[in-house]
């Protein structure tokens, strides 16, 4: 093993390879393709005593029963029996340490590193009326109601077919379909989340600022409940100040529809009018400020801290220099980690915001009798995540190391530069839409196990952490960080790759591999209220 953050050997090298994160750790994973057998000798002596999976822990000291299993220089769980130098460390043979306290945390304690400004980087971008800038041109449909899903669903794909064409500056026609709306606990306080989600995401940046709404008519969730007057901001552009324009809504209950058709045709010609306007628009130098970048990972391995998500932190570090924002999420894959990040905050208030965030989440699951270990997959585990807390370590590095500057809660919009912490679950489909609400203009997404994730509103830029995986899904993963594993490329050195190819796709110079195959995942809302 080697005192350095990574051990490294070419990939052609079969010779065995561990990766220790910080000298004071006691494990190492293994980085070998198909893992090692029983009785591997490394340079240093130590032999495995049973055979080790790919991305598995090593004990690279004796360790006693009950001593403290250390990860990242952080205690990820304690030996349930003695484990010999050489031993396969995975969760059976782990207890997992509770979750950290919210009492005494250290608060905005951490001096600022110094980050010098990142200037001279720009993208082409929609610039819309409220300031906010797209890196897509898209025609969204707003639902009251999952009712009319059916009905959108139909009349997306003839405006695809029949008048996309017409409007070659126009990138994409999509519903917003959704599960809520009707049946459920509309005057129920946590009923603002689902209520503002949707809300938010009619407004991302990436829609141009056209609203148009399909509705059923009897539902609970009103139109003028989604969107009341005065939410959204109209463009100047088109001459008066139109901002009490009556809403654009479409609704499939009202007696002039006699038949599908009619219905069909009245969303048809509503779309028509946005997509003039959108297609109207061009894309403009803006600098790299603009980006809104919203990470996140999922089927996530023990690389996913060594690989991927340390390339995306060294990138979130570059995006904040250049003065854009990133919002990091999950809340169950933070919440072990939650000392580091309070005393990052850039202000006493940014921290008690996060500890706020952190307390509604633990009542929420206390609620079902659970706690924030109910994260981890079966996948995870099999790619060497023995539990949450060793999971949240991997995760939180993606963050970078600037300072916090601000914290939302689940479907609020952003309103602020900077590196953010919004407070969203794991769940890659839920956090991805909570990120959508806040204003997200991209998307990473980082897998170990791999997954095909996208979503239609944002481009989504794929990171592998293994050179394995983007081997095997070369026509899904868009960048491969397992080269830093392989001692092909450095943290530094994807990082970069990452931050240029953000800039390429946000362009629309590059396609991601999702919106090459069209590979979308629905809209989940995060409704923590009751439904009837
Ligand atoms: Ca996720």
């Amino acid at each position: 093993m080697s005192e350095s953050p990574i051990m490294s050997a070419p990939r052609s090298s079969t010779s065995p390879l561990a990766i220790r994160i910080h000298p004071d750790d006691n494990v190492a994973i293994v980085a070998n393709e198909g893992g090692l057998a029983a009785g591997t000798v490394f340079p240093d002596g130590l032999t495995l005593r049973e055979r080790v999976p790919q991305a598995h822990k090593i004990a690279l000291t004796d360790l006693a029963e009950g001593e403290a299993i250390r990860r990242y220089n952080v205690v990820i769980g304690y030996a349930q029996k003695a484990l010999p130098r050489g031993s396969w460390v995975h969760e059976r043979v782990m207890t997992m340490p509770s979750a950290p306290t919210l009492d005494g945390l250290p608060i905005a304690t951490v001096r600022a590193p110094e980050l010098p400004p990142l200037e001279g980087y720009t993208f082409e971008g929609y610039r819309n009326a409220d300031g906010s800038v797209g890196t897509r041109n898209i025609l969204a449909i707003t639902t009251t109601v999952q009712c009319v899903a059916g009905v959108v669903d139909f009349a997306v794909e003839r405006i695809k077919s029949e008048l996309l064409p017409l409007y070659p500056h126009v990138d994409d026609v999509i519903g917003l379909e959704h599960s809520y709306g009707c049946g459920v606990a509309i005057d129920a306080p946590d009923a603002v989340v689902p209520i503002r989600t949707l809300r938010n995401i009619t407004l991302n940046p990436n829609f141009g600022g056209e609203v148009m709404v399909v509705s059923l008519g009897c539902e609970k969730l009103q139109p003028e409940r989604l969107l009341p007057p005065g939410t959204i901001p109209i463009a100047d552009q088109r001459g008066a100040n139109v901002a009490d324009e009556a809403l654009d809504v479409v609704c499939l209950q009202d007696d002039a529809h006699v038949g599908f058709m009619s219905m069909i045709d009245s969303v048809m010609r509503q779309a028509r009018v946005h997509l003039a306007r959108l297609d109207a628009r061009r894309r403009e130098t803006v600098p790299a400020s603009e980006l809104v970048v919203g990470v996140q990972c999922g089927g996530s391995d023990a690389f996913s801290g060594v690989t991927a998500n340390p390339a995306v932190g060294f990138c979130t570090d570059l995006l904040v220099r250049a003065g854009a924002t990133v919002m990091f999420s999950e809340v169950t894959e933070v919440r072990d980690g939650i000392d580091q990040l309070t005393s990052r905050a850039a202000t006493p208030e940014v921290a008690q915001a996060m500890i706020r965030e952190m307390a509604w989440y633990d009542a929420y699951l206390d609620k079902g009798r659970v706690d924030r270990s109910a994260n981890t997959t079966p996948g995870n585990k099999k790619g060497g995540l023995s539990n949450i807390v060793e999971k949240a370590m991997g995760s939180i590095v993606k963050s970078g190391s600037a300072p916090i500057s601000g914290v939302i809660s689940p479907g609020e919009k952003l309103h602020q530069k900077g590196l953010i912490y919004a407070a969203t679950p794991a769940s890659d489909f839920i956090c991805g839409t909570l990120q959508l609400a806040a204003g997200m203009n991209l998307h990473v997404f980082t897998t170990g196990r791999g997954t095909p994730y996208g979503l239609a509103p944002v481009p989504v830029i794929k990171v592998a952490t293994r050179s394995e995986l983007a081997r095997r899904w070369h026509d899904l993963m868009d960048v491969n960080a397992g080269r830093i594993a392989d001692g092909d490329a450095s943290i530094e050195d994807v990082g970069w790759e990452l931050f240029h190819l953000m800039l390429d796709v946000a362009s629309g110079r590059k396609k991601t591999w999702a919106e090459r195959w069209k590979l979308h995942n629905a809209l989940v809302l995060f409704n923590p209220a009751p439904v009837t």
